[in-house]
């Protein structure tokens, strides 16, 4: 029956224009009826109810009250995301994944960890992980609204360049509790990851989405990142309440993704996780929290001393916003950033890690 389901949605997507302006919405909305199948999703009914009414400005409020309900696991709409061009009018199902449940009830957020069930054209690309409220064409994001997490493509992601990393440039010895994993534990890994990731951006001085446009820039978002992922490391080591094992799998898990992998992705141009990464190995580096032995990186004992110092030096940063103007803590935040990272400033671009460039040319990454 899915099958049938994705199958028209698939097809109809191979007939619509490439950007669907406000005036095809009445025409969208009568092929949408013309499915039967379709027609009959509650999720697509609520989709053409919202744009048969749609003006500039407005959001797509049965749509999303049917995927906030979760009430069938089903997502549909017309999507919009620069970051995510594949993505248009598309239909998802997900299955929620249990191994989250106890972190999410400590952390709580708007998050969302699933695997992928069933997705028409636009959710193949293996770069869609996620999904905002604001990838919706109404491009909102407002208070209740669901982010998904696809942690299947998650577990595929480290399999694919995460696990090769730690092969590639780690001592022996480091990360044990990941190192030869089950996909089992890497998907628990990573759905803790996104919980205690979202719960963290929304938590401390200048928390998103309230402080969105002042993290905007590549510098600061990076740092935005490294932050919530440093949090999110340290919550592993130190909530006694968390179970041990779990927990020193997700640490490792966050700490190889978050300075192996968006390293070596952020090569030629790094991206803005590709700069947090930066900060966080010049950083670790320079504070001894890890080491260079013959070319490999070894996890030195005080390194969760050295991440609490990071997180700190962050932290003390950001709590002058509420007596300094803003712009004087964007600039702190910024020097920060660039204290641990190579940035060019005549042509003010970022410049790739030599070391990871590197290890990504001898991956064949
Ligand atoms: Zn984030």
């Amino acid at each position: 029956m899915m099958d049938l389901v994705i199958a028209d949605v698939d097809q109809l997507r191979t007939t619509l224009p490439d950007r669907i302006e406000p005036d095809h919405y009445e025409d969208l909305a009568g092929r949408l009826m013309g499915s039967r199948r379709l027609r009959e999703q509650p999720v697509v009914a609520a989709f053409i109810d919202d744009i048969r009414t749609f003006r500039e400005g407005s959001r797509l409020t049965a749509t999303k009250a049917h995927i906030n309900s979760r009430r069938d696991n089903h997502i549909f709409s017309l999507f919009r995301a620069s970051y995510f061009p594949t993505l248009s009018l598309d239909y998802l199902t997900y299955e929620p994944i249990a191994a989250a449940r106890d972190l999410a009830g400590r952390y709580p957020s708007n998050t969302m960890a699933v695997n992928v069930a069933a997705r028409s054209a636009g959710f193949a690309d293996r770069a869609v992980v996620a999904l905002f409220p604001e990838n919706h064409v109404d491009g909102r994001q407002d208070p209740g609204d669901l982010i998904f997490y696809f942690i299947d493509r998650f577990v595929e992601r480290h399999n694919r360049i995460t696990r090769k990393m730690i092969d590639t440039v780690m001592t022996p010895a480091s990360f044990p509790h990941i190192r030869d994993a089950p996909d089992s534990l890497i998907e628990q890994a990573s759905s803790w990851w996104v919980h205690l990731h979202e719960y963290h951006h929304q938590h401390g001085d200048m928390p998103i989405p309230a402080f969105l446009g002042a993290k905007s820039a590549k510098s600061r978002a990076g740092l935005e990142e490294l932050r919530v992922d440093t949090a999110s490391m340290l919550a592993c080591l130190n909530d006694g309440d968390l179970p041990g094992g779990q927990a020193r799998a997700a640490f490792e898990y966050i700490l190889a993704e978050r300075l192996l992998r968006y390293a070596v992705e952020g090569i030629p141009r790094p991206t803005y996780d590709a700069v947090g990464s930066q900060v966080l190995f010049t950083y670790l580096l320079r504070h001894d929290g890890i080491a260079l032995v013959d070319g490999l990186i070894h996890l030195r004992p005080q390194l969760p001393a050295v991440l609490a110092g990071l997180l700190r030096e962050i932290e003390e940063i950001e709590l002058r916003v509420h007596d300094e103007p803003l712009e004087k803590v964007q600039d702190r935040l910024t020097d920060l950033v660039h204290a641990y990272t190579l940035y060019d400033r005549a042509t003010r671009r970022f410049l790739p890690s030599p070391y990871f460039a590197d290890a990504g040319k001898r991956l064949g990454l």
